[in-house]
């Protein structure tokens, strides 16, 4: 086990080991707003980042993040 920073909130928590980099609760965050874009691509499949920020409210450094890790 080890404490690193939530590379979003920048809490300090006990890392699981996992891939994932986030706190529990913006891990919790962060699934909602997953299940949203996923949502958003199914009607609109070739959204480009800028519009997923703009009509989602999503910050585009997060939906960057997610196709860097092939999420979306
Ligand atoms: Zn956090």
């Amino acid at each position: 086990m080890e404490l690193i920073n939530c590379i979003q909130c920048h809490e300090i928590f006990v890392h699981s080991g996992t891939a994932e980099q986030l706190c529990a609760k913006c891990a919790q965050q962060e699934s909602v707003l997953l299940r949203e874009v996923k949502h958003y691509l199914r009607r609109k499949p070739k959204a480009t980042i800028l519009e997923i920020q703009e009509d989602l409210n999503i910050p585009s450094n997060i939906v960057i993040r997610w196709k860097k890790e092939n999420r979306i």
